[in-house]
């Protein structure tokens, strides 16, 4: 196990462990762990228990929140522990720093015939990591979360103890209360009266939950997981992926009401709105798969079939929602191969990545400067005023910003651009202004990235006083110092 100490030994020789694509600034630490196991992780654990020291646990960092960056304490990182077990029968076991592109990796060698579902765009993401935020992403409108994809988790609680929490093992009876024989009993308390479909907001609280689902999302509040038992899905026989572009900007959501409704099974539904596509051919990345010209707005699918005869009819299908809605030929593409599987994914991952990219020139002026993203859901059928919304926002503020997300399940993120410092202040309140909206809409303020050190302000705008109490007494049962992930805070 290597353990630097120091708060300068650590930001000199491994200052990447103070940042992650939260892109925020100022993180330090006393010390920082790197366990090769799940046995040395639980030592290190310990170790800070007896020292009182807080600990921040750090997986992939590709977290946009900033939940993995300390304010102080220790780090631990799980990014040694990169054991990988068998396939048995549809389930793999992993160690908590195995990389979502690892795990493909060996699933495509040792099973081509299954697939782990949750997909966060970004496979540097550590499977912990994806576990502690129950990642979601496009794919998740047909799969669910994380969540649905974990039989068990080992754990490692504050103390240093380690505990295995199975499926099915353990839930919440209907006086709200669970006991486990090494937790003792947790009580649920308050919970909220209409919890969304789409949320990573807080804990999941629910009647009924399994014990194991309140670990999962709790960005590192609660626990550290070592390591996990995967389910695993059948391949599809074929993915087809398609973006109908349209040329009137106003045409974005008839577009994308018509598909959902169309019947069609849909693994994705997503859009990127005019101001997407503009900037994306403003100054395109090298290689970049750009809109064809005429493109004022998409909406992106992914289906899954089973034969060529299905594949030709969910063609046939999309060619005639497409004509319906007034897109000409030239601004469909549609296919269904490994190369066509790339194009695409190339195509939806500049669109963040140029994003990331225009931040990272600002901060060569503006050091503090930072992405301003939300991550608020609302009801699916809300989703088109819910954009026209967020647009009103942003466009309302003078300020650049770019519309995007999962349409499908009412989940759209805005991110914007501040030109200098002077935009910081106001793209702050804006984002404060969608998470409000979203709110008075019936939805979450963070559906899938979690509330982190960024956002857990926003909590207090969608949980009365006693659910977030709820909350915070469940922390305390677990962490009575409160050492574990210190720095993520509710109001
Ligand atoms: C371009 C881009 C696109 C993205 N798209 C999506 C998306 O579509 N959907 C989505 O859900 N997310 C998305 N994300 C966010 C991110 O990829 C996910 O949140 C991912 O699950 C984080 O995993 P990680 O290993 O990088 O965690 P980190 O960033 O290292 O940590 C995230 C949080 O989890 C905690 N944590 C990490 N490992 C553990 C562990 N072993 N035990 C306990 N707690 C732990 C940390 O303390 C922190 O609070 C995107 C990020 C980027 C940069």
């Amino acid at each position: 196990m290597r353990i630097l100490q120091g708060t300068g030994a650590v930001s000199e020789r491994e200052p990447g462990i103070l940042t992650d694509e939260s892109g925020m600034a100022g993180a330090w630490c006393d010390e920082a762990c790197w366990p090769s196991s799940a046995a040395e992780a639980a030592e290190y654990v310990r170790s800070c228990a007896s020292r009182s020291l807080p600990l921040t646990i750090s997986g992939g960092r590709t977290g946009v929140v900033a939940g993995a960056l300390p304010d102080g304490g220790a780090v631990l990182s799980t990014c040694l522990m990169k054991r990988i077990g068998p396939v048995e029968g549809a389930t793999v076991a992993v160690e908590a720093g195995v990389t979502l592109e690892e795990l493909w990796h060996r699933l495509s060698s040792d099973a081509p015939g299954l697939f782990f579902p949750p997909d966060p765009t970004e496979t540097a993401a550590s499977l912990g990591g994806m576990a502690a935020t129950d990642a979601s992403g496009s794919d998740s409108l047909l799969y669910g979360s994380t969540r649905r994809w974990v039989g068990s988790a080992d754990l490692v609680l504050p103390d240093g103890s380690p505990v295995t929490i199975v499926r099915g093992d353990c839930a919440f009876g209907p006086g709200g209360t669970c006991r486990h024989p090494s937790l003792g009993t947790l009580a649920l308390g308050e919970i909220p009266a209409h919890p969304n479909q789409k949320d990573a907001a807080g804990y999941a609280l629910r009647e009924g939950m399994d014990l194991l689902d309140l670990f999962l999302g709790s960005e590192g509040t609660l626990g550290l997981v070592t390591g996990l038992v995967l389910r695993l899905a059948t391949s599809p026989r074929t993915i087809i992926d398609a973006v109908l572009f349209h040329p009137d900007p106003q045409g974005l959501w008839p577009l994308a009401g018509a598909v959902r409704q169309s019947g069609l099974v849909l693994r994705a539904l997503e859009v990127m709105d005019r101001e997407c596509l503009d900037f994306m051919r403003r100054d395109p990345l090298p290689g970049a798969v750009l809109p064809p010209e005429g493109a004022s707005c998409a909406v992106m699918v992914r289906l899954e079939s089973s034969g060529d005869a299905m594949t030709d009819s969910i063609l046939g299908r999309l060619d005639d929602l497409a004509t319906a809605s007034g897109i000409p030929g030239g601004l469909v593409w549609a296919g269904f191969d490994g190369a066509w599987d790339s194009r695409m994914r190339s195509f939806r991952h500049s669109l963040p990545e140029m994003v990331n990219r225009e931040i990272s020139r600002l901060r060569l002026s503006v050091p503090g400067i930072r992405k301003y993203g939300s991550d608020s859901a609302v009801p699916p059928a809300l989703a088109g005023d819910f954009h026209a919304g967020i647009r009103a926002i942003i466009d309302g503020a003078g300020l650049a910003g770019v519309v995007f997300g999962h349409a499908g399940q009412g989940h759209l993120h805005a991110n914007v651009l501040p030109r200098g410092e002077a935009e910081m202040e106001a793209s702050e309140r804006c984002m404060q202004e969608i998470a409000r909206l979203a709110v008075s809409m019936g939805g979450t303020v963070s559906a899938e990235h979690g509330l982190g050190r960024l956002k857990g302000g926003l909590l207090g705008m969608m949980h009365p006083p006693g659910v977030i109490a709820s909350m915070t007494r469940l922390r305390r049962s677990l962490d009575p110092e409160g050492r574990f992930a210190r720095a993520i805070r509710w109001a």
